[in-house]
């Protein structure tokens, strides 16, 4: 069992990002946690979870979870601590600026284990084009104080395919962050979504797929295994595998998405409406069809691979045919693709289109 916290607050909009998030509602803060508090409550009850049932893995995203104090956390940790497995990962995601040495004792002293930080680039000009609150020597900072801290595993996320970057300034942040004290890489490359400052710059987002592909190699040759698409590390996340695998996950917060069994859950986005009725979550009954076929695109994206018994004959015959081709590889029951890349071509080969 998952729980995904979601924090909507943010110190600024950076350029590119389309998340639910507000920077113009942090005094609602308390109110949002405490409604936060009853949703978690009802889901706790919804999902069964108890001592055998436990939650094995806690993210608090956005949004940025560094925005919000400790002890704001703390009725939440206290309402869990029952349920967590014992060796529960607890990760919070954290912004430099905000990931101040007092953020991350408190968190650190509540339970979190993991962080997550959003670094993006450790180049300054390249955090002023995507619009971000920090700079370099923020993140390098928040790193070598969460590490000191005693946090046991810390990820940065970096962001390719921006106009302007280069084999050698992307070298220079895998150099800088293999400096540092972390485990665990995500990369993303730059997408231009709608309803952003972005959306009207389309030539922002670079990508080329030879730079990928050697972005990609440069961190697998320092020690981080691909596990998927846009993850590497010597610790997977063990939350995000958990969605890979398709295993329940309560969602609790504005815009956060729930799942058990074939239904997902969705409270409302908006953080006023979330904050004044938590409980007003709309359902969605998934059909056998789209199950599997989000299996299909998540399995190939990372080393979860697609279990074979879930496949039909037609899409059984085009996976052997696809591992004929060394596309698929088949290992104790399961279909696993070897490049990443290729994942969504693949899901849908597989799927029949
Ligand atoms: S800090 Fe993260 S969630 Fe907030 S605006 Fe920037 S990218 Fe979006």
């Amino acid at each position: 069992m998952l729980l995904y916290l979601h924090i909507p607050f943010c110190d600024s909009k950076c350029s590119y990002c389309a998340f639910n998030s507000y920077v113009d509602k942090f005094g609602q803060r308390e109110a949002y946690m405490n409604a936060l508090h009853t949703q978690l409550f009802h889901e706790l009850d919804r999902f069964e979870v108890s001592v055998d049932n436990p939650i094995e893995t806690v993210f608090i995203g956005g949004g940025t979870p560094s925005t919000v104090d400790p002890k704001l956390y703390a009725p939440l940790f206290a309402t869990i601590a029952p349920f967590l497995a014992p060796d529960a990962e607890i990760t919070s995601e954290a912004n430099p600026n905000s990931a101040t040495a007092h953020w991350l004792e408190g968190m650190f002293a509540l339970g979190v284990n993991r962080i997550s930080f959003g670094v993006q680039s450790f180049e300054d000009t390249k955090l002023k084009t995507l619009g971000r609150a920090h700079n370099t020597a923020h993140a390098i900072d928040a790193i070598r104080t969460a590490h000191a801290i005693g946090f046991k595993h810390l990820s940065c996320d970096l962001i390719y395919g921006v106009i302007g970057d280069t084999q050698e300034s992307l070298l220079a942040d895998v150099t800088m962050a293999f400096s540092l004290p972390i485990d665990h890489i995500s990369l993303y490359a730059l997408t231009i979504e709608e309803n952003t400052l972005f959306e009207t710059k389309p030539q922002m987002s670079q990508e080329q797929l030879e730079l990928t592909q050697w972005l990609f190699s440069e961190i697998e040759s320092r020690g981080f295994t691909q596990y998927e698409i846009s993850n590497f590390g010597k610790t997977p996340s063990l939350h995000n595998m958990g969605y890979w695998q398709h295993k329940d996950y309560m969602g609790v917060g504005a815009g956060a998405v729930g799942f058990l069994k074939n239904t997902r859950f969705y409270p409302s986005t908006d953080v006023d409406c979330y904050s004044a009725s938590p409980l007003e979550i709309h359902t969605e009954s998934l059909q056998a069809n789209a199950l599997l076929s989000e299996k299909l695109f998540l399995g190939f994206r990372s080393c979860v691979g697609v279990e074979a018994s879930i496949l039909t004959p037609t899409q059984a015959k085009t996976a052997q045919w696809l591992c004929e081709e060394k596309l698929l590889h088949y290992t104790k029951g399961r279909y696993h693709n070897p490049n990443f890349l290729l994942a969504d071509e693949i899901a849908l080969r597989v799927e029949g289109y």
